[in-house]
Formats: C-alpha cells, sequence, structure tokens
C-alpha cells in the first residue's frame, strides 16, 4: 500500500476522468475536472522544464517511468519534485491525500433543511451506530423532526441463540420502544453463528440440522412481538462458512424455508450482497475507488478468496426467483447502483424486488439523467433509505439529491469525499415520485410503518411550522 501512496497523484487523478465519465460528456465530474486541471499543469510543468516533453509519446514513457522507478530524490512524471512534504506547493508534487480542491463553480444552490413529505427511512442501523446510548437516541429523533423523518427502519435486530427471545432482538426492541415506539420499527437478522466458536464453522448453528426451520419459528415469535422484517447483511456470501470453512452460497437451498416463512408470516427482505464493483477489482492507480480503499484495504474483496460480484448478485437473483410470494429488498439499489440498466432489468424480471438509495447516492448523482429516468421508471419499487443514522449534514444531502436539480455538489460532508473524488447532480424528481420514493411504498410494503405514518401525521411535527412546504405533510 505504501509504495502506491508515492505514485504521482496526477496520475492517479488522471486515470478517474475515462471510468467515471463514459458517455456523459455534458456533466463534468470532479475526477474528470480534476484530470483536466491537472493535465493541463503537468503539460505545463513539462513544456518549462523540458520542451521535448511536450509530444504525446514522450509524456507516455514519463508516465511509465514514474509509475515503476520514482524515487523521493528523482523528479516526478510532471517534472514536480518528490522531495519535502508531497503537498502541492513550490514546485513539489501533490500527494491525492493531500488534494483539497475548492470549487471555483458559481451555481445556484438549493439546501434543503427538511424533507418535502414525510419520510420512512427503511435503512437504518441503530444498534451498530448509536451502540444503545440514550442521549444518542433522543438527539437523532430531533434530527427526525427537524428533517421530517417519521419513522426509521432499524435493521440490527439479531436473533436470540435458540429463538427469537434473549438475544439483541429484545434489547434493541427495548431500547428503541421504551420511548418511541411509534418512531421505530425493527428488522431481525439471523443468528447465523449462534453459541458456535467464531473461528470453529462446524460449530455453528447454521451447519446444524434444522436450523432454517428453527429460524422460521423465531421469525414467526419475532413477528409477533411486532417486528416487521428480516435484514440479511452482505457477509452471507462474504463471510459465513460451511463446516468444511468453504463460503456458504447464498442461494443455498438449505436456507430457503427461511425466505419463504418470510412470504408466509408477511414480512419483507432486506438483503446486503456484494459491494460496489471497485470493492472487487485490484487496488491500483486505474481503481475508481482507490483513495477510499487506500484507507480501508480490508474492504476489498478482490482475489481468489472471494467469490466474484456476479456469481454473487446472480445467486441472490436465484433466491428471489425461487420465492415469488416473498418480497425482497436489494439493499444499496441492489448493489449494482453503478449498472442501472441492470437493475432495471431485474426489476423487470423479479416483481418481488424493491430497492433502496442507502449509501448509493454518490453514485446515482453522478448519472442523473440516468439515474431520474430510472427512478421514475421503477416508482412503485423505490425505498428510502440513508445507512444511517449518519449526522444531520449527510441526511439533509439526501433531500437535496432527490428534490433539487442543484449541480456539482458533494454527496457527503466528509472531507475528502469518502466513495470516489466526485460530486453529484440532483435528480428534481417529481412530487407524485418523491412521495412513494419517501413513504407511499414502504407504507405499503413493511408491516407497522402505516400506522406509525398516520400517527406521525395526526400528532403533527413540531418543526412543520418552520417549514416552507407545510403542504408537504398533507399528501395521501
Ligand atoms: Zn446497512
Amino acid at each position: 500500500m505504501m509504495s502506491l501512496c508515492n505514485m504521482s497523484m496526477l496520475r492517479i487523478v488522471a486515470q478517474l476522468g475515462p471510468t467515471t465519465e463514459a458517455g456523459r460528456p455534458l456533466i463534468l465530474s470532479l475526477g474528470l475536472l480534476l484530470a483536466i486541471a491537472c493535465g493541463t499543469f503537468a503539460s505545463a510543468q513539462q513544456q518549462a522544464d523540458n520542451p521535448k516533453n511536450a509530444s504525446g509519446e514522450t509524456n507516455k514513457r514519463s508516465d511509465d517511468s514514474a509509475e515503476g522507478r520514482s524515487s523521493p530524490e528523482s523528479p516526478s512524471a510532471s517534472g514536480a519534485s518528490l522531495e519535502g512534504p508531497l503537498d502541492g506547493r513550490e514546485g513539489r508534487e501533490l500527494l491525492l491525500r493531500n488534494f483539497r480542491p475548492e470549487s471555483k463553480l458559481q451555481v445556484e444552490e438549493n439546501l434543503k433543511q427538511r424533507a418535502k413529505f414525510p419520510v420512512v427511512d427503511v435503512h437504518t442501523h441503530f444498534y451498530y451506530r448509536l451502540r444503545s446510548s440514550r442521549q444518542a437516541l433522543e438527539d437523532y429523533v430531533e434530527v427526525m423532526d427537524r428533517n421530517n423523518i417519521a419513522v426509521c427502519v432499524s435493521l440490527d435486530g439479531k436473533l436470540g441463540v435458540n429463538s427469537a427471545l434473549g438475544g439483541q432482538l429484545e434489547e434493541h426492541l427495548d431500547y428503541l420502544w421504551s420511548d418511541y415506539q411509534d418512531r421505530f420499527v425493527v428488522f431481525a437478522n439471523i443468528n447465523w453463528r449462534g453459541d458456535g466458536l467464531d473461528d470453529q464453522p462446524a460449530t455453528w448453528a447454521c451447519n446444524r440440522p434444522g436450523f432454517a426451520d428453527r429460524t422460521a419459528e423465531a421469525l414467526a415469535t419475532a413477528v409477533e412481538k411486532g417486528v416487521s422484517g428480516l435484514k440479511v447483511f452482505k457477509r452471507f456470501g462474504l463471510g459465513y462458512r460451511n463446516a468444511d470453512g468453504s463460503l456458504i452460497e447464498v442461494d443455498d437451498r438449505r436456507f430457503d424455508p427461511i425466505w419463504k416463512a418470510c412470504g408466509e408470516l408477511g414480512i419483507p427482505v432486506i438483503i446486503h450482497t456484494a459491494d460496489p464493483a471497485a470493492f472487487f477489482d485490484p487496488i491500483g492507480p486505474e481503481n475508481e475507488r482507490w483513495e477510499e480503499l487506500s484507507r480501508h484495504p480490508d474492504w476489498s474483496f478482490h482475489g481468489p478468496q472471494f467469490p466474484s460480484r456476479q456469481s454473487l448478485l446472480a445467486a441472490r437473483n436465484r433466491v428471489i426467483a425461487r420465492h415469488p410470494k416473498t418480497q425482497f429488498i436489494g439493499a444499496h439499489v441492489a448493489n449494482n447502483a453503478e449498472d442501472l440498466a441492470q437493475v432495471s432489468q431485474w426489476l423487470n424480471d423479479y416483481p418481488n424486488l424493491w430497492f433502496e438509495p442507502a449509501s448509493r447516492i454518490a453514485e446515482l448523482g453522478r448519472q442523473p439523467f440516468t439515474a431520474r429516468d430510472f427512478l421514475i421508471e421503477h416508482q412503485d419499487r423505490v425505498l428510502f433509505g440513508t445507512d444511517g443514522p449518519f449526522p444531520e449534514t449527510r441526511v439533509r444531502i439526501y433531500w437535496r439529491f432527490f428534490e433539487t436539480r442543484d449541480e456539482a455538489f458533494d454527496y457527503s460532508e466528509k472531507v475528502p469525499p469518502p466513495q470516489g473524488l466526485w460530486q453529484i447532480y440532483g435528480v428534481d424528481l417529481p412530487d407524485s415520485v418523491l412521495q412513494k420514493l419517501y413513504h407511499q411504498n414502504a407504507a405499503r410494503l413493511i408491516p407497522g410503518v402505516k400506522e406509525r405514518l398516520e400517527a406521525y401525521r395526526r400528532r403533527g411535527n413540531p418543526h412543520r411550522s418552520s417549514s416552507p412546504q407545510t403542504t408537504g405533510d398533507q399528501d395521501g
């Protein structure tokens, strides 16, 4: 990893342009802008330092030398010095991690303090993110009030070892429901390991006979207690193991009784399978998420020890196809936001597939024309999700993304942008689609949501009067 950090930042940024911008000439992502700016800078430097380097061929060779042989003493491909802090000042090279561009673009900004219509956030982790802090919960309920989030679906209710009871699920229901039962619904999680030993998959509950039937019974009990769905984490396919140590496959028939039971119980399954496409590619200069993966190399699923991304998604799709009476929510735009034409095909193939955009506005927002068409086409099966609770500044970016046609804005409050060095564009959805996205579809799909939404509307929101869009709460 460290040797990659020494590479010319100009070279790395230049690689981003073509990948992110194929077929989108009208919208320049940050990556392309940087590539252009840096390319100009690099060639100006080259011409100043060594006019013979101005031809394309010579530039190519000097690029190669930067990749293979640059050392702290030698000049970089651009001719800038690699001595001293690589901060881009006074003729020195710039490390990618030191790049902090300030946009000079002057365009209209429509910041949104509050969603235009009541929101149901179907993808949140109140156990894993708030760690049972009461203060954090109270603070976030205030964020919900200010932002017009009526209901959050917390996906963190892991079933007990031998039944629904006695585990994280019960604790989590207590945590959320003692004061805020009207604002939260909870999804259960399968307890794959049970009381087995971490490093001995042969001892795990999921490898014992009758596991799926016991889990189906536990789910039935959980539903009696008010649980509204089942969440399946990405470790299913990428982490949970068979007794012999191999990875359990997503479409393993042993677990069919669980998916079937969810259909019979009338609860949806939100399933996270695989991860962003770039996480399955080598971590190298052509990886569009290099900056992120260089900070989190453990997020990479590249290599022979992992199944391919396509095989994981195909196995998930076979499960969805085999259980037409069970409703599946493909988390994170069915984990293929880089290829909306493909997701669109899946939605057409599987009428029991829904999707939500948690942690994927970076992807949707760099293809705003395609994303807008996609969201409108599939408006009856889109749900809203964030993957939060997140800081309020990030939550508000979701409103801006869905509700405005703002251009080239940050998709996260984090510096540098955590999911790729680019910016996003709003999709300006029509009100009728926004309402389906924000709450109407969730009310149809997820048990317990409709009643809570109605109560939220009846109660009136304490922050409603401060909103310029009071009529937004009156929709059907
Ligand atoms: Zn999540």
